[in-house]
């Protein structure tokens, strides 16, 4: 049966759910806290631009934007790194046509509310859900500019307000039984800019993610359209070498300066943009049941919140979208069984992608610079190459294979990791890693 069903939170996620259901016949409203960013300057909170990859691009696909995405995209084909001694080195991605995309978050929202009002959802801007009456089907908004209230009935409804989500705390946290855990590492984040040159251009090689690997912290630059590039500084919060340690404007210079000279000389408004921008948390969100009976489930960072290290969040909540709207058409409009096996094949994934973004901080932060973790990621390409039916590396199993399953991704990951620990563990890898002989041992491993 077709439902009136509402939405809260028009951003990434809520926004794509609303055009799946509206091309399905359903009468959509959305109710967004925030006001309408397409018509007044929205001031970033962050992440100004996002990693756009496989899982994402294929729902962008089903819903026929992606054409339009492509041109505020810049593809990233491999990581860029910059040592501590200043030397630099290129690792692509993944094979030759494989890569992922930088695209402005707000651009991407945009468009996608664009689309959402065009194939016939309504969006009510500065709405904030505030409490949600499960007995009688009724959500109540408080308008955040003139504090009116407003109290709609739902047949069906979705969070998708994000990790803080109203819509998990005023319903799911009110049952019995819910399961919620949140985690917060030790670690934040602050985003920097990396203006373009006079003319307009790309003051590092534009097509790349950079990557400064320094052990316990790193930052990173993402490439914007206007030619400027969004630097983020993953550090920890507390410690010697910390947010709280660099606390004036001189500290913020010589550290930059001795950390991350290259970038250091690219950042004119380096110590004025550190202290008033803000530092923000990472946390991983866990919950269960995201679902409540036929008629309102979570989806997106509502649902499972994680950290960023593996630029999956956004494409995560946007496969959660195609899921379910796999399951409408499989289950006829049953939305018992449509939700019920949307949280059975979600909620695995989501897990599994919230491990796998965790692993991938260490892997980013600290082994990418690391001789041995290279030779490793050498020898898996290489082995990938001669046997692509065995071997995905587990970057590309999540980043360019939305037919495997996250859950699935992560438990390949582990026996490959596991197999590639054996391998290094070899008397004179460095040397002998291109013989039959370990080619031999990691077949037989991957059998065993
Ligand atoms: P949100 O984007 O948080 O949207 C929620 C919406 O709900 C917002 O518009 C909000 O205003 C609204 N809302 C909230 N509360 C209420 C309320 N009470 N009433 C009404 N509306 C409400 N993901 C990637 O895939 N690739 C990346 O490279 C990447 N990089 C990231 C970098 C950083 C630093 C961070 C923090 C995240 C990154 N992510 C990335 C994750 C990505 O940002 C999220 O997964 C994505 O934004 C989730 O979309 P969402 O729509 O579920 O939630």
């Amino acid at each position: 049966m077709k439902k009136d069903t509402i939405i809260i939170g028009a951003g990434l996620v809520g926004s794509l759910l609303s055009i799946y259901l509206s091309k399905k016949g359903h009468k959509v409203k959305l109710y967004e806290r925030r006001s309408d960013m397409r018509k007044e300057k929205i001031v970033a909170g962050r992440s100004i631009n996002l990693a756009l990859s496989d899982r994402g691009i294929k729902a962008l696909e089903e819903v026929g934007i992606m054409e339009e995405i492509k041109k505020i995209a810049i593809p990233m084909h491999g990581r860029y790194i910059h040592n501590a001694d200043g030397s630099t080195a290129y690792q692509p991605y993944g094979n030759d046509g494989q890569f992922i995309n930088s695209v402005s978050r707000g651009e991407l929202n945009k468009m996608l509310m664009n689309l959402a009002e065009a194939n016939g959802a309504e969006i009510f801007f500065n709405e904030k859900c505030e409490s949600i009456n499960w007995k009688e089907n009724k959500i109540s908004f408080q308008h955040t500019a003139n504090f009116l209230p407003t109290i709609i009935n739902y047949q069906l409804f979705f969070g998708s307000d994000g990790a803080y989500s109203a819509a998990r705390l005023n319903h799911q946290l009110q049952h019995d039984r819910f399961q919620y855990q949140q985690h917060y590492i030790d670690f934040g984040y602050k985003e920097l800019t990396i203006p373009s040159g006079s003319n307009g251009e790309f003051l590092m090689e534009k097509n790349a993610l950079h990557i400064w690997p320094r052990g316990n912290f790193m930052l990173i630059a993402l490439p914007n359209i206007d030619g400027s590039f969004t630097c983020t500084l993953f550090f920890p919060f507390e410690g010697e070498t910390s947010f709280a340690s660099l606390d004036t404007k001189e500290k913020v210079k010589i550290f930059f300066e001795k950390t991350f000279a290259d970038a250091a000389d690219l950042i004119p408004t380096l110590e004025d943009d550190f202290f008033n921008n803000p530092t923000a948390s990472l946390v991983t969100v866990k919950c269960f049941p995201w679902i409540r009976d036929n008629k309102f489930a979570l989806i997106g960072d509502a649902a499972h919140a994680i950290v960023p290290f593996f630029g999956q969040g956004m494409n995560c909540g946007f496969e959660d979208c195609s899921v379910l709207n796999n399951l409408i058409g499989k289950h006829n409009d049953n939305w018992k069984n449509i939700l019920e096996e949307y949280q059975i094949l979600r909620k695995p994934d989501g897990d599994a992608i919230a491990q796998l973004a965790l692993n991938n901080f260490i892997e980013m932060r600290d082994k990418v610079g690391d001789p041995k973790f290279l030779l490793q990621k050498k020898i898996e390409a290489a082995f990938s190459k001669k046997h692509p039916d065995k071997w995905t590396p587990a970057y590309a199993q999540v980043t360019f294979s939305p037919q495997i399953r996250y859950s699935d991704a992560l438990k390949n990951s582990i026996k490959q990791e596991a197999i590639m620990q054996q391998v290094m563990a070899l008397p004179d890898i460095e040397n002998i890693w291109q013989t039959g002989e370990v080619e031999q041992m990691m077949l037989e491993k991957l059998l065993g």
